[in-house]
């Protein structure tokens, strides 16, 4: 999911002017070149929690600088479901859900069918390099990009990023009584996934770096959902993984202090969809076109 507004003061989530005008073009773009639905734009249902949060949107909806992400002057409820809204909820624009397994699928099938993709796990021991190309195997390159997730703290070219694991757990669920366009956001949000399948998530947690689903993760989640929704469902799946979080919370991008050649891409936490598409493309062109990063997430600034 993408969201522009977050947290418990609805504000606009870091860069959202720079990166949401980006990222829905990246997308658009990406299902042209892959002919394959990727993005679905749906408007984010958020319920009120209690008096205060209205006050608090109310001021949001006086600053014209959240005119485009907000809709209505009014709180409004969610009729035909029953969802817990005492206080009712407002509408955020420009949430999006974004189908992740839709583009790794159809980006591998396109980088087979062009020779440039092998799956396998990366031997560091044969990466070699000089002061302008890199060889893997029979592959030279002129950078390589580590796009490792949280293990990039152990890679010996970034031992000095601050990157750990937070483990996070969602479940699908099925219900014929939840909204198909719409995302709700409660103590849990829950994302139309098509065929009366929802995603529903999702838990954070630092101490376990497994990623096998857990019972009290699923506990958790479905003891929020009841606090949320009402309505009959059925569990389907229960699904976990590995955030890359950063000391900071913003991404990690630059080369390696041990080679020029050598860079990461690495940090993107809670929001790998909104950010890594403008910072990918960041990274690219101080690469090839010796572009400045953004001191804010410039590698530089951990070593
Ligand atoms: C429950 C949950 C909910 C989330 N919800 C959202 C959301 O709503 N919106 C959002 O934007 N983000 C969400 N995220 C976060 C998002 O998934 C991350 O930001 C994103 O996955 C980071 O992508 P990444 O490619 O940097 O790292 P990863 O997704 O961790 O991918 C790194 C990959 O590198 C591979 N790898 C590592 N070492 C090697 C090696 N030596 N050789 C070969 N391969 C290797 C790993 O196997 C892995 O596939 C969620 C995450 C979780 C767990």
């Amino acid at each position: 999911m993408m969201n522009p507004i977050t947290g418990r003061k609805y504000v606009k989530t870091w860069q959202a002017d720079t990166l949401w005008p980006f990222l829905e073009d990246h997308y658009r773009l990406l299902e042209k070149d892959l002919s394959e639905p990727i993005i679905h734009a749906y408007p984010l249902f958020k319920v009120l929690p209690d008096i205060d949060s209205l006050n608090t949107w109310q001021m949001r909806l006086g600053d014209a600088a959240y005119h485009k992400y907000l809709q209505d002057n009014q709180p409004s409820s969610l009729e035909g479901i029953d969802l817990v809204q005492p206080h009712g909820g407002f509408y955020i624009n420009k949430a999006y859900r974004v189908d992740g397994l839709a583009l790794l699928d159809a980006s591998v099938r396109r980088w087979v069918a062009k020779g440039c993709y092998q799956k396998e796990v990366f031997d560091l021991s044969e990466l070699t390099y000089d002061g302008t190309s890199v060889r893997y195997r029979s592959i030279r390159a002129k950078h390589i990009v580590f796009c490792q997730g949280h293990t990039i703290s152990s890679n010996p070219f970034f031992l000095d990023i601050p990157v750990s694991a937070n483990k996070g757990e969602a479940l699908i669920i099925e219900s014929k009584s939840l909204p198909k366009d719409i995302i709700i956001g409660h103590q849990v949000n829950i994302v139309p996934l098509g065929n009366d399948r929802y995603w529903v998530g999702s838990t954070y947690a630092w101490e376990d770096e497994t990623i096998a689903p857990t019972a009290a993760g699923k506990e958790g989640l479905l003891d929020r959902l009841a606090k949320s929704f009402q309505g009959e469902y059925l569990v389907l799946d229960h699904l976990a993984g590995l955030r890359p979080a950063s000391k900071d919370r913003r991404p990690i991008i630059g080369r390696s202090p041990k080679s020029a050649q050598v860079a990461c891409l690495a940090g993107m936490g809670t929001k790998g969809y909104s950010l890594s598409p403008y910072f990918a493309d960041m990274l690219l062109d101080a690469l090839f076109n010796q572009k400045d990063i953004l001191p804010e997430v410039n590698l530089a600034r951990f070593v």
